[in-house]
């Protein structure tokens, strides 16, 4: 496969293109990605480190390693905050954050992992009303 995906951050001074196929699409609930997502669950996509050529913005990447961790990193924007694509420690796999591709990333969700770590609230959330944009 030869296709490319783009992607950027919040403020777009950080920006890429991912080359051909991405290998995993995980969704993690555990307690360390909602901290780093503000959210329920972080939508990791996996591919191979070399996948990736950055357009600009680098230098503005800052990387946190939580120091138990074995895998776990926060990578971000620091204009925006948003977090970006980062090499994981053992060098192993590219993780792209799924919300920083832009567009389909031709690739879906294959599993919840640590899902017991699902906070309390999250499935009250599924069954949440729907609505376009702000609720009236
Ligand atoms: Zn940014
Ligand atoms: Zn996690």
């Amino acid at each position: 496969m030869s296709n490319k995906i783009s992607g950027s951050c919040l403020c777009g001074k950080v920006s890429s293109i991912i080359k051909g196929q991405f290998k995993k699409f995980y969704q993690c609930y555990c307690d360390r990605c909602q901290k780093k997502s503000g959210s329920a669950f972080a939508s990791l996509i996996f591919t191979t480190p070399d996948k990736i050529e950055w357009l600009s913005g680098e230098g503005l990447i800052k990387r946190f390693d939580l120091p138990e961790a074995q895998r776990f990193s926060n990578c971000f924007c620091t204009d925006c905050g948003s977090q970006v694509p980062y090499i994981s420690r053992d060098g192993a796999f590219l993780v792209v954050p799924a919300g920083y591709i832009s567009g389909d990333p031709q690739i879906r969700p294959s599993a919840n992992i640590f899902w017991e770590e699902r906070p309390c609230w999250f499935d009250d959330g599924k069954s949440a009303a729907n609505f376009a944009t702000y609720p009236e």
